[in-house]
């Protein structure tokens, strides 16, 4: 901190006891994202569209919730790769070893919760601290900022992803709708002198070297001391950049092998294979596979395009075929499915893992792990059983088969019962089919059996008819039992349906 933020600190600290902080009543808040942008930039006397494209780079311009990616705490090892303590669409950090979210709010007098929470005031805030790093003159030339955008972002890999976006442009709409176009801008250069180059080739041939800090890592010899056998699936809750940043600060005490860039698929590594990575929140996880990063946010899919499942994948493939990792969800998992003490969620609900492990086998070039499934419909007497408070019905054209099963709901369980093979415990995708109408039930209970016992899922069969439907994705034992059921016993009305079940092996 230099002399002058001391001296605004102490102005501050008066300040703020008389509860109104400078700049706070200044300007009335608007609601639209270009005009906070606009009055930041002009504030602070920093180009508006820098701040555009720190933005889109940081969050594609969304404001994320404080806890999206707030700094955890977590035992040496475990490593929770996203917790960096970032705020806003300003990423604003403030961690153990940093804290511009603390000088931010003595530069601007607004204070640290309003700069996590409230989008105007964090944009305000990054200006403010861009013009602090910037110093006395405010260049007109977006190139003489270089410098200053990769100290706000820690590393000059932050200003080369920032300089590509003024380059070429941007433009998204944010999930409230907010439209925003950032023109490309004449005369950027993204790869300036800054740009570290890759000193070491990388492990795998389609990634570039960025080594990690090594108090951020265990050193060790695998797969000979460690067997390799899973690969863990991330979401950097953050841009590529501020994820191999963070790796390269050895306070972070967190890592991954791999980050995929979210606009090109680009790999970047951090982390020998043969080191263990503190990614999963669980150390013997940590000992035992290899972490993917993937740039974005869980909670919008606009990160999550075609080029970064594919590169990704093609990763994926790779190790799995190195290191005898079979393809399947039991041994490619998301961050979310790493036990206790792990409480991370990534990669999210917006993460197809259909398509991704389709494309992993499709990479690997391995049809013989082509997903398995099965289908049972009502009319195979060896796998359908329904008693007697059961009828049969061809009424419907969206009927899987010759015919389907209705049931008044009763109050007696007597539930169509489906017997199911699943060949290997690990995740299976079930599926429900059922003619629609507006007759029959919209509270239908589909009961599957887990690893964990029973699971329910309740659908409507009013819509929906006549197709697959998506049930959700389970943890099943290899058996070959009645392991989905439709129950009788629903809390709407109308009649319940038992058609057609189908199992996928993910
Ligand atoms: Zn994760």
């Amino acid at each position: 901190m230099n002399y002058r933020v001391l001296v605004l600190l102490t102005f501050c600290a008066f300040v703020v006891a008389g509860t109104v902080g400078p700049g706070t009543n200044v300007e009335a808040r608007t609601g639209s994202l270009d005009a906070e942008f606009g009055a930041a930039a002009r504030k602070y006397e920093v180009p508006k569209e820098l701040l555009l494209a720190m933005g889109y780079v940081n969050t594609r311009w969304e404001m994320p919730p404080p806890e999206a990616s707030a700094y955890e705490e977590v035992e040496p090892g475990e490593g929770a790769p996203e917790a960096r303590g970032s705020y806003g669409v300003m990423q604003l950090v403030q961690n153990p070893s940093e804290d511009t979210l603390g000088e931010a709010a003595t530069l601007t007098g607004i204070s640290e919760e309003r700069l996590k929470k409230d989008r105007a005031r964090n944009i305000r805030g990054g200006a403010a601290l861009l013009a602090e790093i910037q110093g006395e003159t405010k260049p007109e030339d977006l190139n003489e900022w270089y410098e200053a955008v990769a100290e706000y972002g820690s590393g000059p890999l932050y200003a080369e992803q920032v300089y590509e976006v003024l380059e070429k442009g941007a433009s998204a709409e944010t999930s409230a709708g907010e439209k925003l176009t950032l023109e490309a801008q004449e005369g950027v250069e993204p790869q300036q002198m800054l740009t570290t180059q890759a000193t070491q080739a990388a492990d795998y041939s389609g990634a570039t070297w960025y080594g990690a800090s090594s108090y951020n890592y265990t050193a060790a010899s695998r797969p000979s001391s460690n067997r390799i056998d899973k690969i863990i699936v991330h979401v950097t809750q953050g841009s590529w950049s501020s994820a191999i940043n963070a790796f390269q600060n050895s306070s972070h005490q967190a890592s991954a092998h791999y980050t995929v860039r979210s606009s090109d698929g680009f790999v970047g590594q951090s982390v020998r294979e043969k080191d263990i990575a503190w990614h999963a929140g669980n150390w013997p996880y940590n000992q035992t596979s290899i972490g993917i990063e993937h740039e974005g946010y869980v909670s919008d899919p606009k990160w999550f395009t075609d080029s970064m499942y594919r590169s990704s994948a093609k990763l994926s493939a790779h190790l799995a075929k190195k290191y005898g990792i079979p393809i399947d969800r039991s041994h490619i998992i998301g961050h979310v499915e790493v036990p206790y003490p792990n409480t991370h969620y990534d990669p999210g609900s917006y993460w197809d893992w259909n398509k991704y492990m389709s494309l992993v086998r499709q990479y690997a070039g391995d049809t013989s792990t082509t997903a398995y499934s099965q289908v049972v419909d009502n009319t195979n007497s060896n796998r359908f059983y329904a008693a007697s408070n059961w009828g049969t019905s061809s009424y419907s054209s969206q009927r899987y088969g010759s015919n389907y099963k209705f049931a008044r709901p009763g109050a007696t369980y007597k539930g169509a019962k489906y017997k199911v093979k699943t060949p290997t415990r690990g995740s299976y995708a079930v599926y429900g089919w059922w003619p629609a109408n507006s007759g029959y039930n919209d509270r239908t209970v589909f009961w599957i059996w887990t690893t964990n016992g029973w699971a329910s899922k309740t659908v409507s069969q009013r819509t929906n008819g006549g197709k697959w439907v998506y049930l959700g994705a389970y943890q099943m034992d290899a058996l070959d039992d009645w392991n989905v059921e439709v129950s009788n016993q629903s809390s709407g009305t109308g009649y319940v349906i038992a058609d057609a079940i189908k199992v996928v092996r993910q």
